[in-house]
């Protein structure tokens, strides 16, 4: 690729970002970085019907987490700012003028009402969805069924609206990048709004216009943009853009875990998952959502993860830095068919990078959720804690739930499979295993290990009616890392202090 890369995340700040936008959004960054090209944030915000308050800031906080970081956008600056459509208002108008001049686009002056009242009839009239087009528009209040005078009149007194003036049969064709020619007939399509009363554009003409004055070299976006493009192809020719063009990429959806329909947002709530980057909270609960980045995921898993929801190196690797995601990202690789959001895959994505991660990195992640039980290890410790569990969690919040014995004396203990496994009878050698414990002195788990297995040959007792014993007293479950190993970190003293413990109250337990 010769050409200068230029490409833009426009999301318009309606709610919270969802998880397709961050991977529309990383399919773009992945791009221009691989061709030293510039990767722009644009707020698509002339709705303001739509506008939600700290919806921007959502978008901003998130993409910085996934370390999708922006060369130009509101933030940044850049040389084609400024970067919010509400604060290029003015610029605009005079495109829908060109347009209007041109016999390309039209006013438009029904009201809310008569046009309710023409859907429906032409709901009748008609054997397709009715809409405003060549075959209807002549029947309706424009600048096309009215006289100049009454359009001047009309234009000072009423509210209006600029249409674009669709052919009435023709077909629209344009190359998509991921699924090659795609084909439009007009008649299929309808006189999109561009320009609303007060000023404001609407997606169509301030999406084409802004990636014009941008200069942005491909338009990298969601399949259910795809229709719109015959309307955005018209508006580069009407403009006389068709030269510069923009190349279109339309990204294929996102479905749901079991294949059928589109993710949404409420099928995280659904199925007990995460389907945003970070948690959303609105003051409907019903909109409220848990992120990723609150769930314990590393944003590196999610990132890997999210490029291969429609894209794959073709190679069988599956483990990608960014770097490498860069290196290898390629437009021709991503498939036209929806990629299904498997939630499982994600989680396995983000245990094979918490396995990569030193203790020390681990300890620092999980640092404020440790202090916030309540406890407070030194940073060795934690560290050290982190590196022997790293092996068995998924999600960082993993080591705080799973690691609760670690730090306290208080943890739950699992006194059922206890009470089937204790017999009396062994009371006394598991008290002499507990003194050895005590007492034994070394800085090597093998050791240890040597030293209890040793005890309990002699004391004519097997391995599997002993250490589950001891996991239960000293961690409270039959789960969990390597026993010595354990034992060596929580220290050998308070081992013994917890078997000690866990027989005397054996004697409480009820039968
Ligand atoms: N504002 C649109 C959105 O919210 C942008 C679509 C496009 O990239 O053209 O998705």
């Amino acid at each position: 690729m010769h050409q200068t890369i230029r490409v833009r995340f426009a999301p318009s700040p309606t709610g919270a970002l969802h998880i397709g936008g961050v991977r529309t959004a990383l399919f773009n960054y992945l791009l221009a970085k691989k061709h030293n090209g510039t990767f722009i944030l644009r707020i698509e915000d002339t709705d303001q019907n739509r506008f939600v308050p700290g919806a921007e800031d959502y978008i901003i906080e998130a993409l910085a987490w996934c370390g999708l970081h922006f060369d130009e956008g509101p933030m940044q600056g850049g040389p084609y700012g400024p970067y919010r459509q509400s604060e290029r208002k003015h610029m605009y108008a005079q495109f829908a003028d060109q347009l209007i001049q041109k016999g390309h686009a039209y006013y438009a002056f029904d009201t809310a009402e008569s046009l309710e009242q023409k859907r429906e009839e032409w709901k009748l009239k008609f054997d397709h969805s009715a809409t405003y087009n060549a075959l209807t528009r002549m029947e309706m209040k424009n600048s096309l069924t009215m006289s100049e005078a009454e359009v001047n009149e009309a234009l000072l007194t009423e509210s209006y609206t600029v249409r674009l003036k669709m052919p009435a049969s023709e077909d629209v064709r344009f190359t998509d990048i991921i699924r090659g020619e795609v084909t439009f007939n007009t008649s299929e399509l309808d006189d999109k709004i561009i320009l609303k009363g007060d000023g404001m554009p609407t997606y169509h003409l301030a999406n084409v216009v802004d990636d014009y004055l941008m200069k942005i070299s491909h338009v990298i976006r969601g399949e259910e943009w795809l229709s719109s493009t015959a309307h955005h192809v018209l508006l580069y020719r009407f403009l006389g853009w068709e030269q510069v063009m923009p190349q279109f990429a339309h990204l294929p959806l996102i479905l749901k875990p079991d294949g059928k329909g589109k993710l949404s947002k409420r099928d995280g709530v659904k199925l007990g998952m995460p389907v945003f980057p970070l948690s959303w909270e609105d003051p409907n609960p019903e909109d409220s959502f848990i992120g990723f980045r609150e769930a314990g995921f590393d944003p590196d898993a999610l990132i890997n993860f999210l490029a291969f929801l429609g894209w794959n190196p073709g190679t069988e690797q599956e483990i990608f830095s960014m770097d490498e995601l860069i290196q290898a990202f390629d437009l021709s690789h991503v498939s036209k068919s929806g990629a299904r959001f498997d939630f499982d895959k994600i989680k396995w994505f983000n245990q094979q990078y918490l396995k990569n991660q030193t203790g020390e990195e681990l300890a620092e992640k999980v640092a404020s959720s440790i202090k916030s039980a309540g406890w407070n290890p030194s940073e060795n410790y934690l560290a050290a804690v982190c590196f022997l569990l790293r092996d068995r969690i998924i999600v960082y919040p993993d080591i705080v739930r799973d690691g609760v014995y670690f730090f306290t004396e208080d943890f739950p203990k699992d006194t059922d499979t206890f009470k089937k496994k204790w017999n009396p009878e062994h009371k006394d050698a598991i008290l002499g295993l507990a003194d050895l414990i005590g007492k034994w002195e070394t800085n090597d788990s093998t050791d240890l290990e040597h030293a209890v297995k040793d005890y309990i040959a002699n004391s004519g007792l097997g391995l599997g009616q002993v250490l589950p014993m001891l996991r239960i007293a000293i961690a409270g479950t039959l789960k969990g890392p390597d026993l010595f190993q354990t034992m060596m970190l929580i220290g050998l003293q308070k081992c013994k202090a917890r078997i000690q413990k866990l027989i005397d109250e054996s004697s409480l337990l009820p039968a």
